[in-house]
């Protein structure tokens, strides 16, 4: 058998339907194992090491299915890789997806390059960082993404391969912070960068970047020349041990032509409609790439390809901020949204012929700023009571100090003074036209949030609750990293700079979600049977309890002045 000359995959948390739930992804970022459990602990009796059971979580992270170890649905930026190179003329059998379970089957003599995607290879993405403690314990995230790297190398070692490992996307920043996984994983490059993202702009290049790979241009560095790629060997030292990486970067961003359309599913129904995003937050890296949109004609292809080779009803729009759809920042007032550009956009999007759609990223204040806008987007997208549309929006922090000092023209065309009243006003917006908001924000802002920050935080989450009492929104507390022109600052350590009111605004966001969304959410999951809907929420029950139990162990542990601040939570902001 003649090996394919690339391999494109990722490890089993990106290659999962969640059994349908797209928001059940972020499961992966539970944490698996706890390699420092005491051996005497009663649970390590039970489960040994592993903290989320496995068997739990692999029942809700359900393997993809294959066609003779092709995945049948891949993450989108793999897709786009993929359609880049057969467009730059790789013949088919040149180019593979795999199904992680069947990796070894692709790699021998003939294969040149590995590639992997990955977004949140080490476990160090914000919601992992908040769930593991800080990379205490390992999260399924890293588990699997080690368990395909060592599968790839054992596969090369039986097959007598030479391929080149490179790993791609949006988490490859995290190899930085612990080197010596670059040589544990045998990496031969790390494609670093603008080159991330949701849709990898590696897919303009395509063919020039796998040749120039194959035919070892990238092979030593080049920091002078000005190249379209430039090849950067990094020098690391950990624990006196000298560590170095290849790390890649690619110089240029295509221009929506030179982006090629997906040729075969994508996971989720995702497909994209924009690139970049003009507003700017100081703590976000999609801000320094250039905006681009793409005509409604090129995100119809992507869907009728989902609709045809995946069976697909449904199309996930990958949009940063979708309100900012069609606009040219430079010359728009305030930020004020094209509203004419987002309904023909979506006018578009439903005449596929599409069940569902809804779009990934919107801003709060892109959502109210047109009071026509989201009445007459719901109506196009057939949004109601059985058709809810859910969508992430940042929510970041309550500091009107912070908001306006990092993040002020997300409010645009409002002001930082007027944070509040968009959060209470654009909540009920959506919500009145059944939009669900799943809110991020981040904890430790830059290390500057102060303690009348996180209260603030506190008290308009409470505020949305008693004010709205039939809101509805989740909140995900991500910890600080620094990335987008924040880069050079340090990491939010969440062990060891755990203030009491930090510990609250986490409290805080979990007690909600357990409250408002996880119940609802799982009952959901089993709406067609009763007996999987009691299983769905029972489980919910128990297991959103527990990061509110080992928060209240965690305060316990650190002092009296993390539990007054439990306490005050309890009291006042239930
Ligand atoms: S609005 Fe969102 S995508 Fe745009 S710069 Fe801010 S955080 Fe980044």
């Amino acid at each position: 058998m003649t090996h394919p000359k690339v391999v494109l995959t990722a490890d089993r948390t990106l290659m999962s339907p969640y059994r349908g739930i797209s928001l059940a992804s972020f499961f992966g970022c539970a944490p698996a194992l706890d390699t420092n459990r005491s051996h005497d602990s009663i649970w390590y009796h039970i489960l040994g090491n592993q903290v989320t059971p496995r068997i739990l979580f692999d029942f809700i992270c359900n393997p993809i299915e294959s066609i003779n170890g092709h995945a049948t649905y891949a993450p989108y930026g793999l897709r786009k890789v993929e359609a880049s190179l057969l467009r730059d003329g790789y013949r088919k059998e040149d180019v593979v997806v795999a199904h992680p379970d069947y990796i070894e089957q692709f790699i021998g003599p003939e294969t040149e390059v590995v590639g992997t995607y990955e977004m949140d290879p080490l476990g160090m993405g914000p919601v992992t960082m908040t769930f593991t403690y800080g990379r205490k314990q390992m999260s399924y995230d890293e588990f699997y993404n080690r368990e395909l790297h060592y599968r790839i190398n054992a596969a090369k070692t039986k097959n007598g391969s030479k391929a080149k490992v490179i790993a791609g996307a949006s988490g490859t920043w995290q190899y930085n912070y612990d080197p010596a996984k670059i040589e544990e994983y045998g990496l031969y490059g790390i494609v670093e960068g603008d080159l991330g993202g949701i849709g990898p702009e590696i897919d303009g290049a395509g063919r020039r970047f796998f040749d120039a790979l194959i035919n070892g241009e990238m092979e030593n560095a080049n920091p002078f020349k000005k190249k379209e790629f430039k090849i950067e060997i990094k020098e690391f030292s950990r624990n006196g041990k000298d560590y170095h990486g290849r790390f890649i970067h690619y110089r240029d961003e295509p221009s929506v032509d030179e982006i090629p359309n997906i040729v075969n599913p994508s996971m989720h129904g995702m497909i994209e409609v924009m690139r970049g995003c003009g507003r700017g937050c100081k703590f976000c890296d999609v801000t320094l790439r250039p905006l681009r949109y793409y005509p409604v004609e090129k995100v119809q292809r992507e869907i009728e390809i989902n609709m045809k080779y995946g069976g697909l009803k449904n199309a996930w729009v990958h949009s940063d901020d979708i309100f900012v759809y069609g606009l040219n920042p430079r010359t728009t007032k305030n930020m004020q949204p094209n509203r004419e550009a987002i309904e023909e956009l979506f006018k578009g999007i439903m005449a596929t012929g599409i069940e569902h759609t809804n779009p990934t990223h919107g801003t709060l204040a892109g959502a109210i700023a047109d009071e026509r806008l989201i009445p007459n987007v719901s109506k196009i997208i057939r949004a109601g009571a059985d058709n809810h549309i859910g969508i992430q929006c940042g929510f970041e922090t309550g500091s009107t100090r912070l908001i306006g000092k990092y993040a002020d023209r997300k409010l645009a065309p409002y002001k930082p003074s007027e944070w509040h009243w968009v959060v209470k006003t654009a909540v009920k917006t959506l919500n009145e036209h059944y939009w669900v908001p799943a809110f991020t924000l981040i904890m430790g802002l830059d290390n500057d949030e102060t303690p009348e920050d996180s209260w603030e935080t506190i008290r308009l989450i409470h505020e949305l609750e008693t004010e709205q009492p039939d809101s509805k929104f989740t909140v995900t507390p991500l910890t600080f990293v620094p990335i987008g022109l924040l880069e050079k600052s340090e990491f939010f350590d969440i062990g060891n700079t755990m203030d009491p009111p930090k510990l609250g605004v986490m409290y805080k966001t979990w007690q909600h979600n357990l409250k408002y969304g996880i119940q609802k959410f799982m009952h959901k999951v089993g709406r067609n049977n009763k007996m999987k809907s009691l299983f769905f929420a029972g489980l919910a029950r128990s297991l959103g309890g527990v990061p509110l139990s080992a928060m209240e162990k965690f305060a316990k542990s650190k002092s009296s002045e993390h539990v007054k601040v439990i306490e005050r939570i309890k009291a006042n902001y239930w």
